[in-house]
């Protein structure tokens, strides 16, 4: 990708960023500190979709920086995929949160405010265009395959996401953390499927090469 391709979509990203800033269709956009739009590289060949902001995300205006964060770089590190080569982001850019009786405690979203903040994800994906979208846990799950989406049952197979875009659904990184027990190898076990699928997938030659290759080839053969 040529650097002024990069700078151009940068610019379009920053400038959703700032209308993303100023929405308040929802309660939460009033609650949250910060607005988490998304980060990483422009022009990333995979894109990363989680719920929406916990707690330091909300202080720190980033996604995926707390303890699920720095499993997800972890996750993707094993994959030979640095943080920095990928763009991560949330169906919801502000914290949702309920009452707790020590201050707010995380939720999941509701369906309004994904919908609520739907055009600013269609954004991304429009502006990023990437190869392949990793969807985690089942409310980005559900904000793209519908509300009958069973993660267990559904998760770790290829589906058609927003222009057609290879999209892959893996459980929670927060998820992984919390299982205890027996369970916990079992959930890594398919994890690291998804994982390699995806690799995989980034790895297939493109489409695109391969007909100018095979352009290449046929007009050399009638030479
Ligand atoms: N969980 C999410 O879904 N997104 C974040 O940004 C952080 C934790």
């Amino acid at each position: 990708m040529d650097v002024s391709e990069l700078e151009r979509r940068r610019d379009l990203l920053m400038r959703a960023a700032i209308a993303a800033r100023e929405c308040r269709k929802c309660a939460i956009g009033y609650e949250r500190r910060n607005n988490v739009y998304g980060e990483g590289d422009p022009c990333a060949r995979l894109m990363v979709v989680g719920e929406g902001p916990g707690e330091t995300e909300d202080e720190l205006g980033r996604p995926f920086v707390g303890r699920a964060g720095q499993l997800l770089d972890r996750m993707l590190a094993a994959i030979a995929l640095p943080r920095a080569d990928v763009y991560i982001c949330n169906t919801v850019k502000c914290r949702p949160t309920a009452l707790g009786l020590n201050g707010p405690r995380n939720r999941a979203p509701e369906p309004q405010e994904m919908e609520n903040c739907r055009t600013f994800l269609d954004e991304q994906i429009e502006i990023v265009a990437p190869e392949v979208i990793l969807a985690l846990g089942a409310p980005a799950a559900k904000s793209f395959l519908g509300r009958d989406f069973q993660i267990t049952k559904m998760r770790g197979r290829w589906y058609a996401g927003p222009r057609e875009t290879p999209l892959m659904v893996t459980f929670h990184p927060a998820y992984i953390l919390r299982q205890t027990g027996g369970e916990i190898e079992a959930v890594k076990r398919m994890v690291w499927a998804d994982l390699k699928a995806i690799r995989t997938k980034l790895d297939e030659p493109i489409d695109s090469a391969q007909d100018d290759k095979e352009e290449a080839l046929q007009a050399g053969l009638f030479e």
